[in-house]
């Protein structure tokens, strides 16, 4: 089977290296000259164009910096609808758009082209150690059948449903990856603002519910993925939602007395005066999340889902 990898970068060098270690027939190129010298030495084929690259390949995969690189190389002049032939599946690990992903799956039907997104998660440790996540979108049965090209990529490879849904999955994380970050930012300043040295702050984060996963890994997919917001005997995780209310208002409370802005803070506060003001103080305190599911007109739920 032919693999053209394009896009040795950071990520894309690492990645192509593994599929190359996994005993695929491997041709790279990146528009930036000297990145393959290390692939080629293990056996990839490095061709100067790349029309070169693509010509013949079952398989052609991408990892470039986001959807501008991504459209020029599949729809430019002398791109990959121009070269790839009919029956080869495109692989994009780009992160990207499912809009313009969605767009370019269309195209690629069009010339009988299937089309995989696949954004990875792991950072550069993950790719060179083969530990990333992938986040697969696209036809079930095209997935199946490369499977075993993405399990030589990163171990962590997930089935996310039809083309574009990979991309969302990563998007979602990649957000909530980022939010998380500007709360940590702000309760570590309100923290040391309010007199606790920050290693110490650090250290009991770590020991405390936050720190050990409860939540993200027990209490909202036990609760919000389940429906069970009601306390019972063996509910994996239980808070309720009039204790959480009371805890963030004395810890805004602090915040005002200090002139320290929480933002993110001021939203949680919001959230779970309105959980108690709609009678669910005595409900697990992820009942919160229904106020979003209002708001969107979803439901969070998964069928038959146990931790
Ligand atoms: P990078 O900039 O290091 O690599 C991108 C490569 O694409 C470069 O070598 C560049 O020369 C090449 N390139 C760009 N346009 C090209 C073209 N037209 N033809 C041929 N080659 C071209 O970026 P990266 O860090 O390797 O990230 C790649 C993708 O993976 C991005 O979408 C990024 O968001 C995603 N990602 C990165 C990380 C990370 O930690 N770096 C983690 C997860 C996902």
């Amino acid at each position: 089977m032919k693999i053209a990898f394009i896009g040795l970068g950071n990520m894309g060098h690492p990645m192509a290296k593994n599929i190359i270690k996994a005993g695929y027939e491997v041709y790279v190129y990146d528009r930036k000259p000297g990145l393959a010298e290390e692939l080629v030495k293990l056996g990839a084929t490095e061709s100067l164009s790349l029309g070169q690259t693509v010509d013949n390949a079952d398989v052609v995969c991408t990892s470039l910096p986001g959807p501008a690189e991504v459209e020029e190389i599949v729809t430019g002049s002398g791109g990959l609808l121009q070269h790839m032939k009919s029956g080869s599946v495109f692989i994009d690990f780009s992160t990207n758009s499912p809009i313009l992903i969605r767009e370019l799956a269309i195209l690629c039907e069009e010339k009988s082209i299937a089309m995989l997104d696949a954004p990875v998660s792991g950072g550069v440790n993950g790719a060179k150690s083969r530990k990333l996540g992938i986040l697969v979108g696209g036809p079930r049965e095209v997935f199946d059948t490369y499977k075993p090209l993405l399990d030589a990529v990163g171990e962590g490879v997930i089935y996310a449903g039809g083309i574009g849904n990979g991309t969302v999955c990563k998007l979602v994380h990649n957000c909530m990856s980022a939010s998380f970050n500007t709360v940590l930012g702000e309760g570590f300043a309100l923290g040391v603002k309010a007199g606790v040295d920050p290693e110490t702050l650090w250290r009991a984060v770590c020991q405390s519910s936050l720190g050990r996963g409860n939540g993200i890994h027990v209490g909202f997919p036990g609760s919000v993925l389940t429906g069970e917001f009601t306390q019972r005997p063996g509910l994996p995780w239980f808070f309720a939602l009039n204790l959480m209310s009371k805890d963030v208002t004395l810890a805004m409370d602090m915040a005002r007395s200090l002139d320290v802005p929480m933002s993110i803070g001021a939203i949680a506060e919001q959230e779970l005066n309105e959980g108690v003001a709609r009678g669910w103080g005595s409900e697990n305190c992820f009942k919160v999340v229904v106020l979003q599911e209002e708001r969107v007109g979803v439901t969070i739920r998964a069928q038959d889902f146990e931790l």
